[in-house]
């Protein structure tokens, strides 16, 4: 095959690739301005954009409060990681959970495990806006078993670990969890201002300097 045959056979994976993942924007990892959060540590960011975590089924946790840019991380490093040619899929926590919940309810709970545990890169945005009950937090525990040591976790979540008891309703279930997720990873935590309201910092609205 001619090489422009390769070249367009690649970029029609990749935009096909793109669209099944189903992110919520376009986001890069060229578009993050990262003098603007030097807690974090570019040079990870880039390694996790080689994809190799995803060949070892790691996992990337990503700590921080609203607006430091973990969901645009998570985005851009889902796209490097199609880009190297792993299949993803982003989700909402919530989304997540609400899906895992009703298909247990409605008895195909195992077929719905199966989609969440295919891509060899799933993305969990926003674990921990909302407290979850304790059966909830069993499918979650169910599916980070099922891919553990099997497929990556990229995980968001504004609640250290600490807290996770909180998050999860229940100690046992939270260390179960944290115990797999954290088994083969890679963290990222990052302190520091909210991107989206650094201007409305700056104007003085939010009436002090942070
Ligand atoms: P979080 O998920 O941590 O709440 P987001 O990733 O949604 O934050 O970031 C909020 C907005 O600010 C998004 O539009 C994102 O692209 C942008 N943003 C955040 N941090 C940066 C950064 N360091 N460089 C460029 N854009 C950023
Ligand atoms: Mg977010």
């Amino acid at each position: 095959m001619l090489r422009e045959e390769l070249d367009a056979k690649q970029k029609r994976r990749i935009a096909m690739a793109i669209k099944i993942a189903h992110f919520p924007v376009v986001k890069t990892v060229e578009e993050f301005d990262f003098k603007f959060q030097p807690s974090i540590d570019g040079k990870l960011v880039r390694e996790l954009a080689t994809g190799h975590f995803i060949a070892h089924a790691d996992n990337v946790l990503v700590f921080g409060p609203p607006g430091v840019g973990k969901t645009h991380l998570a985005i851009a490093l889902g796209r490097t990681a199609i880009e190297t040619g792993h299949s993803v899929l982003f989700v909402t926590a919530t989304a997540l959970l609400a899906s895992l919940s009703q298909a247990h309810a409605k008895g195909h709970f195992g077929d719905q495990l199966g989609f969440f545990a295919k891509p060899k890169l799933l993305v969990i945005d926003e674990l921990g806006y909302l407290p979850l009950e304790r059966a909830t937090a069993n499918l979650f525990f169910q599916l980070v078993a099922k891919r553990y040591e099997r497929g990556s976790i990229l995980l968001t979540t504004n609640q250290p670990v600490t807290e996770w008891g909180q998050v999860f309703g229940d100690e046992t279930i939270a260390a179960a969890i944290l115990d797999r997720l954290l088994h083969h990873s890679h963290t990222l935590v990052i302190k520091g201002e909210s991107y989206r309201l650094k201007n409305k910092t700056r104007a003085g609205l939010l009436g002090r300097d942070r």
